[in-house]
């Protein structure tokens, strides 16, 4: 795998990978790589003869109360797997100048309205941070094919949209969440969890799933919604929502709705947010 700090180096390394014929699938990320991040190499070299993965903690989409200096940065363990993994070439930039040029032009990217609600609502500007980077790794690297983790429901619609308008060449693949055998969505936050609070993490999927089998079965949804925040609550969970929405984010208030649709959830576990979905 070849590795490019610098703009310069990512330069060479891309016109090297343009000899080889095929189209190029990019994975980003922000590092402390686990399975759900592999997986989703997996799933692109599947689709690409050429697999770039980059390694950048965005700033930009980190608040000032959120764990931007403390986010896990774990580079010569993630180098080890994504070389184990067969990815050709990782970008793993040695400072924010290497992304964006000029700090001070940054070309923002807004995520509107939908942008502002569930995560957005308790991370003002985060989504706007995620798709400014996004979109200049679009703009730097020019990708055939990019792919992101379902894990991040809201964050995949608000890219696929930004891609539609602004990258209509570039296919987007959604990948499915990997869980630890106990349910829990495998994030990097898991690991500011201790053991038991990671038990207790394993309701958060424990709910989501009994919720969606509690729709199929046409129990009231404002029940279902009052009894998952209730259950959440019971063990400390505290939610900051717990919501039903289609593909597009719409939110769904009724019973019936037979489009692809997930329970979306966020929880608090003491100082720890944890996201997760399930779709049906
Ligand atoms: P992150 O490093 O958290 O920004 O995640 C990078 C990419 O990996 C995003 O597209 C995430 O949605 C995806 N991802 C993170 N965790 C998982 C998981 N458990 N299963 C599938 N994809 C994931």
């Amino acid at each position: 795998m070849i590795i490019s700090r610098t703009r310069k180096e990512l330069e060479i390394a891309l016109n090297k990978l343009s000899e080889i014929p095929g189209k190029l699938a990019l994975i980003p990320t922000m590092g402390n790589l686990h399975q759900g991040h592999l997986s989703l190499l997996t799933i692109a070299k599947k689709k690409a003869s050429k697999t770039i993965s980059t390694i950048f903690v965005n700033p930009l989409q980190f608040g000032k109360n959120d764990d931007f200096e403390k986010y896990p940065r774990t580079h010569e363990d993630d180098i080890k797997k994504l070389n184990d993994e067969g990815c050709d070439l990782l970008f793993l930039p040695l400072n924010n100048k290497e992304v964006f040029s000029s700090i001070d032009n940054i070309k923002t990217i807004k995520s509107g309205t939908l942008g502002l609600e569930l995560c957005g609502k308790i991370r003002p500007g985060h989504f706007d941070g995620v798709l400014t980077v996004v979109n200049r790794l679009f703009e730097i690297i020019k990708p055939d094919i990019a792919v992101f983790g379902a894990k991040d429901y809201q964050q995949e619609i608000l890219i696929r949209q930004m891609a539609k308008s602004l990258y209509p060449n570039l296919e987007l693949i959604k990948a499915p969440i990997i869980r630890a055998d106990n349910g829990v969505a495998l994030s990097s936050r898991n690991n500011y969890l201790s053991e038991p609070e990671l038990e207790i993490a394993t309701n958060l999927y424990k709910c989501l799933y009994k919720s969606s089998i509690s729709y199929k079965e046409n129990i009231d949804l404002k029940v279902i919604i009052d009894e998952a925040k209730k259950y959440l609550n019971s063990y400390n969970l505290s939610p900051d929502y717990f919501e039903l929405r289609d593909e597009n984010l719409n939110k769904i208030n009724v019973n019936g709705y037979d489009g692809k649709k997930a329970f979306l959830g966020s929880v608090n576990i003491n100082k720890t947010r944890l996201i997760d979905n399930i779709e049906f």
